[in-house]
């Protein structure tokens, strides 16, 4: 990787699972990263791993980026060429629990965070979107222009920020946006200092299969298997964090290419299942890890995989690494880090 890119990146939400794999990613490549965060759904400890695995301008300031006097502070210290907006937050069923959160959380901080930008005369953007918008598709892979039919509040917010994005950069030319539409980010940073570490139980697969292979969780209840898929359990697009992180540094660097918002699917254009990513794992771990078929779980779609021509194309992106690679790369940290980054045993 080059180290001659010059600037200073905003990162908001910087101390979470994409947000901390993308600073390092940003200052390995020369950038200056300004990284900021409300821990809400992070830890500060992060912020020293950030430091151990990249050398570089790191700086930080905890705030909450609906707090716009805070945010304004940040532009007047720093001379920032751009933001990666990560913070956000993005639990599908939590969000059908508390939509007001949601919504003030995910659209009003995008609405701040733009309205602070232009004041302060910087109009470049990186957005963190996702395939959720997508919602029940008639097939797969899923190109860009698939029409969206986000189906719960959380992928409502990011549907609505998209299309507020879009507006604002047709009212001003001089905006330069990109989403990045993830599909689904799991992994690890190869170092096993950075990983995902969700509060509470984990909603999504694979922090769940880490802590069953750590012991922390007794079996992997597995959602359905009676998909229209080739094992019946659902089908995913499973992207490593270290080539989202990549991707999210190429879409700064093509920035300037094009005037406007543009949208683009991260992901690997492979599908896999819940079993064979139960499987993938075990290999990984060297044990057979338990599950048991409980019922579907509301709202889950049977596969969702991505076209990721245009990311190619537009970015010079393509994802390096395997589910194989992943499932190591997320064992190593669960296994250095059996408790998540408040372990004291951790490295
Ligand atoms: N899944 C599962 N058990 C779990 C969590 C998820 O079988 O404990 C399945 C889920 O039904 C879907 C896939 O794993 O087919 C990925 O779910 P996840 O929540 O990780 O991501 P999503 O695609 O829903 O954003």
């Amino acid at each position: 990787m080059s180290t001659d890119r010059t600037g200073t990146i905003l990162v908001t939400g910087a101390a979470g699972f994409i947000g901390s794999h993308t600073c390092v990613d940003l200052l390995s490549a020369g950038y200056r990263v300004v990284g900021v965060d409300n821990f809400l759904n992070s830890s500060p400890r992060v912020l020293e791993r950030v430091r151990k695995v990249a050398t570089g301008e790191f700086e930080f300031v905890r705030l909450d980026v609906r707090d716009r006097d805070a945010l304004a502070e940040v532009f007047r210290r720093w001379p920032i060429d751009a933001v990666v907006h990560f913070a956000a937050r993005k639990a599908v069923g939590e969000s059908v629990e508390m939509p007001l959160e949601y919504y003030d959380a995910n659209v009003n901080a995008t609405l701040g965070l733009v309205g602070v930008m232009a004041e302060h005369d910087v109009r470049r953007l990186v957005f963190s979107s996702s395939c959720a918008i997508y919602g029940a598709v008639d097939r797969v892979p899923i190109t860009e222009d698939t029409p969206a039919r986000p189906t719960n509040p959380y992928s409502r917010t990011k549907w609505m920020c998209e299309q507020i994005l879009a507006d604002v950069c047709a009212q001003d030319q001089g905006w330069h946006i990109t989403s990045l539409r993830y599909f689904n980010p799991i992994g690890a940073h190869p170092s096993g200092l950075l990983g995902e570490d969700p509060h509470g139980v984990p909603n999504n697969v694979m922090p769940f299969i880490a802590q069953v292979a750590v012991g922390r969780r007794d079996e992997l209840a597995v959602f359905g298997d009676d998909y229209p898929t080739p094992d019946g359990t659902g089908v995913r697009d499973y992207i490593h964090v270290v080539d989202l992180a990549e991707g999210h540094r190429l879409a700064l660097d093509h920035l300037g290419d094009q005037a406007g918002h543009r949208v683009i699917n991260l992901g690997t254009g492979r599908g896999t299942s819940v079993l064979e990513l139960l499987a993938a794992f075990s290999a990984a771990c060297g044990r057979v890890l338990p599950h048991r078929v409980v019922p579907r779980r509301p709202g889950d779609v049977a596969a969702l995989v991505a076209d990721a021509t245009l990311a190619r194309e537009a970015l010079g992106w393509t994802a390096r690494s395997g589910v194989a690679q992943m499932c190591r790369d997320a064992w190593e940290f669960q296994r250095l880090n059996p408790a998540g980054y408040d372990d004291e045993k951790g490295v």
